[in-house]
């Protein structure tokens, strides 16, 4: 089936609560593990139609296809899935508690009790008001972001607009062009942070009703972090801190004499190199070839899996009147479809789409028949690895992407790796404060982002810009409104996707190996196990950041003789 024949139609959360509460019962009057296989069958199927009726109508509203009718359709699913969410916990429940338990286990493996034991500790029917309002308050969010604008260089630009002049070459207008970024946040600042507010405090008293002290340990539970805890997160906080950090410093310092600028300022930090950062070379026509040749090239399964993607015109990234600003991978279980959407717009990050995006779209494309809706699509800290990993695994092909620019770009992927890695851990432990101290004023978390910027990227200088200078940059963070402690996942993921690059340097066959390891089991396994299965170092252990530091710091200075 192709994406045109995909058919959409609205699913009643009512009868959906008929059928689940009757296939409940059927469950627990069952007399064999034969039934309740056959009834958890059936429960799966009512949640694949669900959420793929769900996926559908936000893809189609995204595509700017009958945008009202979807947009009601978007509304209509944001009420419903809590209730929708309730019932899946009611299942987990009586899942966790089958007389059959044993043999359950034993045939659909552990991670689906332990992902049903995480989704107990976070949703429950005295707080579906608040989820609904919190979902209510997501959708607030998309619009004062997506609503304010500012005419900059006689264009009236949107709140994410302004990235490509922030990218630019010529100084003066960097600077520009961050500072009118930072006037418009300024005027709307006061909207944005009693928004978050609410959006904490909503959060806190759910916690409080779920019988937690904070919302800490339940935002845990939220992204199924199984097998780690806070204290290991910490861990590895720290040792971003110590290996990470001093790196990020002194390729701070290099840059800065690149760039020929005495100190390197807060607008210069995306532009690496005086005569500009890597071009991509083509139009988005050329790039879908491209891509073909690179998945053909790489193995058997990313050429199959490519070729099916363009057969059944399972991505969308053209840029069009009417279609919505965003890249993302998503999965359509009733079809067993992954879909990748993106605007390209000819810069770097279309590539980015056909590395990190289609990362993720193969490993869906591996784990469709998987019958356990948990296990195609998996928690963030473990997808985010397959999408990561991608970005590096592809390095052999930069030179079709980027011709004489294949260095440029593969230096900057990797610095901006690095200190993506130190944003992240700041960004992370800034949500720890916010949600252990939900009665912060606006000031007091301002003040502590700043100390954590200065622990975490010390070299950053925000001149005269006060707003920066004060502490407001997190609110440019969207995932601390929508998604709390979601950040991390991108840390975990980048630096493993770090290990497998630097396995990879000596022997590209095995690591290529061992990814598809990691794929295959998709969510049928934890983050740990997972690591374990890549033959990779868990982040969590002392000295497992050392030596990738390390292998990178030597790599980058080669790079950047070889581009002097
Ligand atoms: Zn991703």
């Amino acid at each position: 089936m192709k994406y045109a024949d995909f058919k959409y139609e609205r699913i009643e959360i009512k009868e959906v609560q008929k059928d689940f509460k009757e296939l409940i019962n059927q469950f627990l009057d069952a007399d064999s593990f034969q039934k309740q296989c056959s009834i958890i069958d059936n429960i799966n199927k009512i949640r694949d139609e669900f959420i793929s009726m769900h996926i559908l109508s936000e893809l189609r509203k995204c595509l700017g296809v009958d945008k009202e009718l979807y947009r009601k359709e978007c509304d209509y699913y944001n009420e419903a899935e809590p209730i929708f969410d309730g019932l899946v916990c009611d299942y987990y429940k009586v899942l966790n508690n089958s007389k059959f338990k044993e043999e359950l286990v034993e045939k659909f493996g552990e991670q689906l009790f332990k992902l049903a034991e995480m989704k107990e500790k976070c949703v429950s029917d005295n707080i579906v008001v608040d989820l609904q309002h919190e979902k209510k308050l997501v959708t607030e969010y998309v619009d004062l972001f997506d609503s304010v604008t500012r005419e900059f260089e006689g264009e009236e630009l949107g709140i994410w607009d302004f990235s490509t002049h922030i990218n630019s070459n010529d100084r003066n207008m960097r600077k520009h062009a961050y500072e009118n970024e930072t006037e418009l946040f300024k005027e709307h600042e006061e909207k944005m942070h009693d928004l978050f507010d609410r959006f904490v405090k909503t959060r806190h008293e759910m916690a409080l009703k779920m019988g937690y002290e904070n919302f800490v340990e339940m935002g845990y539970a939220r992204m199924n972090r199984i097998g780690y805890d806070k204290d290991m997160i910490a861990k590895f906080r720290k040792q971003i801190q110590e290996y990470i950090v001093p790196l990020n410093s002194e390729l701070a310092k290099r840059q800065s004499k690149r760039l020929g600028v005495d100190k390197l300022k807060y607008y210069d930090e995306p532009v690496h190199f005086l005569n500009g950062n890597a071009e991509l070379k083509g139009d988005p026509k050329e790039m879908i070839d491209k891509t073909l040749k690179m998945y053909r090239e790489l193995s058997n399964d990313t050429n199959e899996f490519f070729k099916h993607m363009v057969d059944k015109n399972l991505f969308d990234v053209e840029k069009r009147e009417g279609k919505e600003e965003g890249g993302f991978c998503t999965f359509i279980p009733k079809y067993k479809a992954p879909f990748i959407y993106s605007v390209c717009r000819g810069t770097i990050d279309d590539f980015v789409v056909f590395t990190h995006e289609a990362g993720h779209a193969f490993q869906f494309y591996l784990c469709k028949d998987y019958d356990i809706p948990e296990y195609c699509v998996p928690p963030e800290d473990v997808c985010e690895i397959h999408s990561k990993a991608m970005e590096f695994l592809t390095e052999p092909w930069l030179e079709d992407f980027f011709g004489d620019d294949a260095d440029k770009y593969m230096y900057s992927l990797m610095s901006t790796g690095l200190s993506k890695l130190a944003y992240i851990a700041a960004i992370d432990e800034f949500q720890h404060f916010v949600y252990e101290k939900p009665f912060a004023t606006y000031e007091e978390r301002n003040s502590h982002w700043r100390e954590l910027e200065k622990k975490y990227i010390p070299h950053r200088d925000y001149e005269e810009n006060d707003f920066l200078e004060k502490g407001s940059y997190w609110l440019r963070q969207s995932h601390v409104f929508w998604g709390p402690f979601y950040y991390i996942d991108y840390g975990l993921a980048q630096i493993t996707a770090f290990n497998f690059w630097h396995k990879a340097q000596e022997d590209r066959e095995k690591v290529w190996e061992d990814y598809m390891n990691v794929c295959r089991v998709g969510g049928s396994k934890p983050f740990v196990d997972v690591v374990k299965l890549g033959n990779l170092k868990s982040p969590f252990e002392d000295g497992s950041i050392e030596e990738i530091a390390n292998s990178i710091k030597e790599y980058i200075c080669e790079l950047e003789d070889r581009l002097k």
